[in-house]
């Protein structure tokens, strides 16, 4: 159902806390870019590049191997990207469709970026922080028990579609497996992946059948984290690294530099619609 007709109650319904479910106040902190622009300069590290900002927090000499400037755009290219995200009349952003089944899909020229993470991780509250300078946009959820999971196709202007993938659980049923795995495999279209790991708990044995669907397809996915507000800098600091380490080690398809969130505080948001735009190849000159 649509998340704007829910509003009254739409805490309750998306079982979120009281400040996430309040529609966009959640993320009226420094929605625009001009405004994160007049920021102390610390601040907005922290707002723009949580990832350099807490690379700050190690000790020095310690040399954590965290990428932090495989994607390190200039602000002009940020603020750039945040107009592929801002509706206007010439810009529309919507609600599209949704899929049960690959061949329901819109069959788009468009390039696509789909979401995936297992349920509770913060995925829609990641694509709501994302959406958020289209307020009008509906971001569908069904987390009810017993209702269909659906694959939701959202348009971003004339630049690309973003995919919103149904949240997996340990035991998800097969034929939600075939649907994710299926459209996966033969989205002809798919440019990215951005799987997200819960910052606070890290990678789960749920994540682990997701990556290691991803590397088994080849697809070339990032790893989102989520929730970063959530812990204590040196909780953080540990799963951060832990997950960096993992993705070293053991994945090929991911993108090295990590890309922590959080819908709350809108840490991370600019950076992560900077790089859609830039891998949907929006950004080229
Ligand atoms: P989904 O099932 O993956 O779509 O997850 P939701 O977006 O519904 O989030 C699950 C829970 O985590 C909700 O209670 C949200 O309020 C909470 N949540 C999501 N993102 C954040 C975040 O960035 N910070 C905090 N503190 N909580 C979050």
């Amino acid at each position: 159902m649509a998340a704007h007709r829910l509003r009254p109650c739409v805490g309750r319904l998306f079982g979120m806390g009281p400040e996430l479910g309040s529609g966009r106040r959640a993320y009226s902190a420094f929605q625009a870019f001009t405004e994160v622009l007049r920021l102390p300069s610390k601040q907005l590290t922290k707002l723009v590049f949580p990832l350099q900002e807490l690379h700050g927090h190690f000790v020095p000499g310690s040399r954590p191997d965290l990428h932090l400037n495989i994607f390190h755009p200039s602000l002009e290219d940020i603020a750039r990207a945040e107009s592929f995200f801002t509706a206007s009349a010439r810009n529309r952003i919507e609600y599209l469709t949704s899929a049960v089944r690959l061949d329901h899909a819109p069959d788009l020229r468009r390039p696509e970026v789909c979401f995936i993470g297992r349920s509770n991780v913060g995925k829609s509250s990641l694509i709501k922080a994302l959406f958020s300078l289209a307020p009008e946009v509906e971001v569908r959820v069904s987390k009810k028990p017993g209702h269909t999971k659906k694959i939701n196709f959202y348009k971003v202007g004339k630049h690309f579609t973003l995919v919103d993938m149904p949240g997996y659980g340990y035991r998800a049923p097969e034929d939600f497996v075939d649907m994710v795995e299926t459209y996966l495999k033969e989205r002809k279209n798919l440019m990215r992946t951005f799987l997200l790991v819960d910052s606070v708990v890290g990678i789960q044995k749920a994540d682990s059948i997701a990556i290691e669907m991803c590397e088994e397809f080849a697809l070339p996915y990032v790893m989102v984290l989520t929730k970063i507000d959530k812990s204590s800098k040196g909780h953080l600091l540990k799963q951060v690294l832990q997950i960096q380490k993992f993705v070293d080690t053991k994945t090929q398809g991911c993108f090295p530099q990590l890309f922590p969130v959080s819908a709350m505080t809108c840490s991370g948001i600019h950076l992560l619609r900077c790089f859609i735009a830039d891998i949907t190849g929006n950004l080229d000159y």
